[in-house]
């Protein structure tokens, strides 16, 4: 990871206005980084940001993906199996089902798989986004799955 790093920014609708609230208070570190966001997080997201930076010069960049349950959030895990995201901050609604579950099983689980620094609460995106690390460079320790890759298939 660079010292920009990659962060994907993700809420449900019950969790968005806890996503937007952190975005405002943390808006100055975030804006250093390149953001992607589902549809509709990256619509407020970027709204949220173009009014605190309302007297400044400055060329803010989302990638706004499509909307999560629309296939947004397995275009994310696409994008974290292809090495594109560093950082995942994820307010997953822990009080209701989602119609797209089954997608946010999965983007948690190749969160894990990549070994990405991901926050499910504000406390934890705090950390992160405090930790020194986050304007450093830095390697994250992945398994290797080359005997998984060439493990003996026997076809019946
Ligand atoms: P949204 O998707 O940002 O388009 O609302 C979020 C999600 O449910 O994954």
């Amino acid at each position: 990871m660079e010292e920009i790093k990659n962060i994907a920014l993700v809420a449900h609708d019950n969790r968005k206005k806890d996503l937007i609230e952190w975005i405002e208070w943390n808006y100055t570190s975030i804006i250093r980084h390149k953001l992607i966001c589902t549809g509709t997080t990256g619509i407020m997201v970027e709204q949220a940001l173009k009014n605190k930076l309302v007297n400044e010069e400055f060329d803010l960049h989302i990638t706004k993906l499509k909307s999560g349950p629309l296939g947004g959030d397995q275009q994310l895990g696409a994008m974290i199996a292809e090495g594109k995201i560093d950082v995942i901050i994820f307010l997953w609604d822990p009080m209701e089902p989602q119609p797209h579950d089954v997608d946010v099983k999965a983007l948690l689980r190749i969160a894990v798989l990549y070994n990405i620094p991901t926050a499910c609460n504000r406390a934890t995106a705090d950390f992160i986004v405090s930790s020194s690390l986050i304007g450093q460079k830095y390697t994250p320790v992945t398994k290797n799955y080359e005997s998984y890759i060439k493990r003996d298939v026997t076809l019946a």
